[in-house]
């Protein structure tokens, strides 16, 4: 299934890379190379260094990468049927000791836990997130309903409100920015694209790229996963999302999230972010005209009057999606120390920690993966 593309033509990087790895240069071994140096590859380059392994991470910083852009809401009561997400009651646990344990080894401020506001969009939405506000395997997610015209007075308030428990946004660029220069100082990060046709297996099993030899090579590429040649099949659902952040001196609201349609994220200082937009056709990686209408458009729906604002950035990004919403982890089927963690889609903020600790006892204790989430179950 995931035989190797056709190799194209080489151009002068390319013969640099490959010169390093001549016979002058002395093999640089190690455990495991890392492509991709967004919250997967980082959050694993993280997990396998705790573990005394060797990494050397490439990220290639001309391509999209969604932490860069990410809000890193975690909201543990998503969708238009306000369920549970998936693994949500393991998933807060891990992320919540992951991130804080991050920020005391590298002190930096990350996770920020933080109210979150559900406003009902009809009757039917009223009805439906009531009756799982009454049901005990919601009790630590979903609060009793708000009566509508109780949230703050500056926000449309149609049907009522609930509030959801176990939020929290967690800055994930500077997660990443941490991370990579954390990686740097120990001589273990480049900032470089990893050519794929140069990744070569030598006789004694391991994979030579360059001056390195590596026990194995995870791929963690995010949405540029589908130029990856090795996995050329994976069923994979990029959506580009765009956000905006304004700023805004005439909106005092609490310190909460409110969704209502979109989010509104207010940081405090009169900085706030809106987003975000999910588009399955246009795949460019730069932000439009049409998903700021859009965002201005929601952000009308949730106050009852838009003040003048400023604002700062729009911000697009390719989510990593699969078709079954689910990530994928797991070996080459056919090349053994070819690995793969991708798939985090819309929710990388909470499902990260817990399945690159998965994913790290799998490689190093031999774990089983979880058959949800196993590459396997696309073979
Ligand atoms: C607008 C937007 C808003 C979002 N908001 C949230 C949110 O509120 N909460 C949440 O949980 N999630 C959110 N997400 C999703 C979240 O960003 C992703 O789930 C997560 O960041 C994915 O991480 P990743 O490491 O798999 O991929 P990425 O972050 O895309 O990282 C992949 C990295 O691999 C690098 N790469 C690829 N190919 C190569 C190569 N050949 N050589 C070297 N490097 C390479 C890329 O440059 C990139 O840096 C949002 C996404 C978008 C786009």
């Amino acid at each position: 299934m995931f035989a190797a593309r056709g190799e194209e033509v080489e151009d002068a990087s390319l013969k640099k890379i490959k010169k390093r790895g001549n016979l002058k240069n002395p093999v640089r071994k190690l455990d495991t190379l890392i492509i991709g140096a967004g919250l997967a590859g980082c959050l694993l380059a993280w997990r396998l260094r705790a573990a005394g392994q060797g990494v050397q991470v490439f990220g290639d910083a001309a391509q999209s990468c969604a932490t860069s852009v990410a809000a890193g809401v975690i909201n543990p009561v998503t969708g238009r049927w306000a369920v549970k997400s998936w693994q949500i009651d393991a998933l807060l646990p891990e992320a919540e000791q992951c991130y804080r344990t991050i920020e005391a080894e590298l002190g930096i401020e990350i996770y920020h836990p933080i109210p979150l506001r559900r406003f009902c969009q009809n009757e039917d939405d009223l009805k439906r997130i009531g009756r799982r506000s009454r049901n005990p395997r919601y009790a630590n997610v979903l609060g009793k309903l708000s009566p509508q015209g109780n949230a703050p007075s500056t926000l449309c308030d149609p049907c009522g409100s609930f509030e959801i428990f176990g939020a929290a946004y967690v800055d994930l660029p500077q997660l990443m920015k941490a991370m990579r220069a954390e990686l740097q100082t120990h001589h273990s990060y480049q900032e470089a694209r990893f050519e794929h046709r140069l990744l070569e297996q030598d006789s004694n099993n391991l994979w030579r790229y360059g001056d390195f030899a590596a026990e194995r090579v995870l791929f963690c590429e995010g949405a540029a996963v589908v130029h990856n040649p090795f996995f050329p099949n994976l069923p994979m659902k990029p959506v580009k999302g765009e956000t905006l952040a304004f700023r805004c001196p005439e909106l005092p609201l609490p310190r909460s999230i409110y969704h209502n349609g979109k989010w509104l994220l207010p940081y405090g200082e009169n900085r706030f972010r809106i987003g975000a937009t999910y588009d399955e056709e246009d795949l460019s990686p730069s932000p439009t005209p049409e998903a700021k209408s859009s965002l201005l458009e929601a952000l009308a729906k949730i106050l009852k009057e838009v003040p003048e604002l400023e604002i700062e950035q729009q911000l697009a990004g390719l989510r990593p999606s699969t078709i079954d919403a689910r990530p994928i982890l797991g070996q080459h089927p056919e090349k053994p120390g070819l690995y793969l963690l991708n798939g985090l889609g819309s929710k990388g903020a909470s499902l990260a920690p817990l399945m690159t600790r998965q994913f790290v006892e799998h490689l190093l204790q031999d774990h089983p993966l979880d058959p949800e989430i196993d590459l396997a179950r696309f073979q």
